[in-house]
């Protein structure tokens, strides 16, 4: 069974509910861990799914021409990063058209998927899957199968099924412990033990594909402490940031990771 590596493709100041107008203050280091994710995934001969945020295809597009000439799938993670239920359908619509148009004419490629900023595609904001479906998506990554605080939906299918639309999701995955909903990627890939993660990683993988997910700035330990930050936001997101690097370099040898649009390819989906 392939698993899914995917990476929320932006910078350590994008993630973390700052307001795309303060983003210039900030400086930019996407490049470093980009370029630790991309030689772990040339060491490991794994191609890895990348949700781009439109943004940093207009600031880097130097970064996003090597990603694609690495052979990774990209999709799209919206142009700046906002909650999908603080958006109206008719800024999402925007949002999407202004990503697809920025990739379509500088790579001359189309996205196949898409995943929200923050998993935010929950009941709040629903009506973004038939917006998704109609401007050509192939697949939605975006919606957490049960209690994350921010968003989520309890009681959600956990596999790669088809919606009522027609469109095909592709749910993260995450495991109980005790009353919390654990994700297997981001800051509880930092937050717990390798071997513990590995397992529940082990255990989810018998029954089907592990979606993963990580961000560039997770490898970036130096990036800048912003101690103005609620706790609830600034705990997770510097929590042992100096161990993803080896950890994901020991992920990718002991399983087998696929992009995601040939996983959804090879699932019969139901
Ligand atoms: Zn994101």
């Amino acid at each position: 069974m392939k698993n899914a590596f995917t990476i929320d493709f932006e910078d350590w100041y994008q993630g973390i509910t700052i307001p795309i107008s303060k983003w210039n203050q900030y400086e930019k280091r996407i490049h470093v861990g980009h370029e630790k994710l991309l030689k772990l995934l040339q060491k490991n001969k794994t191609k890895a799914t990348y949700f781009l945020l439109g943004k940093v295809i207009e600031e880097h597009p130097d970064i996003i021409k090597e990603i694609i000439a690495e052979g990774h799938e990209i999709g799209c993670h919206t142009y700046q990063h906002k909650e999908l239920y603080n958006m109206t359908p008719e800024t999402f619509k925007e949002e999407i058209t202004r990503c697809k148009e920025l990739i379509n004419e500088q790579f001359n490629i189309d996205y196949t998927g898409f995943r929200a900023p923050y998993f935010s595609l929950d009941e709040r904001s629903w009506w973004a899957l038939d917006i998704l479906k109609e401007a050509g998506f192939e697949y939605d990554s975006s919606i957490y199968p049960g209690d994350n605080k921010r968003t989520g939906i309890k009681g959600f299918r956990k596999d790669i099924h088809f919606l009522e639309n027609g469109l095909p999701e592709v749910p993260l995955s995450n495991f109980k412990l005790l009353k919390f909903d654990v994700g297997l990627g981001g800051a509880y890939f930092r937050i717990l033990p390798y071997l513990y993660f590995k397992q529940k990683f082990k255990a989810a993988a018998k029954n089907a594909p592990v979606i993963f997910y990580i961000h560039p700035w997770e490898l970036d330990p130096e990036h800048p402490f912003l101690p103005e930050l609620s706790k609830r936001i600034r705990y997770p997101h510097y929590f042992n940031l100096k161990r993803t690097e080896s950890k994901i370099d020991r992920l990718l040898q002991q399983f087998e990771f696929a992009p995601l649009s040939e996983i959804v390819a090879n699932t019969q989906l139901g």
